[in-house]
């Protein structure tokens, strides 16, 4: 038996996982003035599920934060305060079972690949910012540290608008496929077109979010049609160069925006489609991510398992090393 925990900006939620079932499971808000507090809240929660579900062989974490896996310390954390916290050495302490830390997008990908029963999937989440995840042959795909596979920071236009991430390109995915790019050209025109139905729609901070760009472009204003035209033909410039570079047998669509993809879905797939190599297009699958709300504690449960049985195999394996020498 194994734990998730997925540690969010909001909440945290910890399940006992069984496959890609979760069971027993909490939800506490998460501490967000002092790294303690978090620590202790996580704590909490985790005890509380294993107060009922018993102690597990494995625990495993999603955070929204760059994650050094080998270690698993974070090497940066915007939203939640965590940067530079060893977060598998202080959890693992706390449990006495073994701890596992990912990315949230990676777990996301993970919890993905196992539900819909995919060796080799990519994962984009549409959020605020853009984040992804590469599943090959099973396994989640990393780097060398743990920091790799940052799809929305692959650059589709090098003179494009900055990027919103923390990071110094411009033109990335992100600065077009993401809650903020919506919200910045949404601004930008409400701006310039004074009278427009989407300047009615400015906010008290002076701004037009992503949300209700969606629900103008849901009431069939042109402006805001054009602004999603835009977002679903830059996602599919994007969609193409993955399926290019990975060959998935499918890429899913996650996120907070996948909610709104009447709007972009149709339009993006027909973009990659006239974009990527025929070969590799038509053995893939572009599909919405079937994970539910608690695909991130799932995906959080599946590390944990696959890891163990990973580290039981590479036991094995050494020993089998050994008897030939
Ligand atoms: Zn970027």
């Amino acid at each position: 038996m194994v734990l998730g925990v997925d540690v969010g900006g909001t909440k945290i939620a910890v399940a006992a996982v069984d496959g890609v079932k979760a069971t027993h499971a909490v939800e506490h808000p998460t501490v967000l003035d002092n790294t303690d507090g978090l620590l202790d809240g996580m704590e909490h929660a985790v005890r509380e599920v294993m107060r009922e579900a018993g102690e597990p062989d494995a625990i495993g974490v999603g955070v929204p934060s760059q994650i050094e896996y080998e270690t698993g310390t974070v090497e940066s954390s915007v939203n939640i305060p965590l940067t530079g916290v060893p977060l598998r050495e202080e959890l693992g302490r706390r449990f006495g079972v073994p701890v596992f830390v990912d990315n949230d997008a990676n777990c996301a990908a993970l919890a993905e690949a196992h539900i819909v029963g995919a060796r080799h999937l990519v994962m984009l989440t549409l959020g605020t910012g853009v984040g992804g995840g590469v599943v090959i042959n099973g396994l989640t795909f990393r780097g060398a540290h743990g920091l790799g596979a940052e799809l929305g920071h692959m650059t589709i236009n090098p003179d494009g608008p900055p990027c919103p991430g923390n990071c110094p390109n411009h033109g990335c995915l992100e600065a077009y496929c993401s809650g903020q790019a919506l919200e910045r050209d949404a601004t930008e025109l409400a701006n310039d077109k004074t009278n427009s139905p989407l300047a009615a729609r400015l906010g008290p901070d002076g701004k037009v979010s992503g949300r209700e760009l969606v629900s103008a472009a849901d009431d069939g204003d042109g402006d805001a049609l054009l602004l999603m035209e835009n977002f679903a033909r830059m996602l599919g410039v994007g969609i193409a160069t993955y399926v290019n570079v990975f060959e998935p047998e499918r890429l899913a669509i996650g996120g907070g925006l996948s909610r709104a993809s009447h709007l972009f879905l149709d339009r993006a797939v027909r973009e990659a489609g006239s974009r990527a190599l025929p070969a590799l297009w038509e053995r893939v699958t572009i599909a919405l991510a079937e994970g539910g709300a608690d695909a991130g504690v799932i995906g959080a449960g599946v590390l944990a398992a696959v890891e163990i049985a990973d580290r039981d195999t590479g036991k094995s394996h050494a020993t089998t090393t050994e008897g030939i020498e």
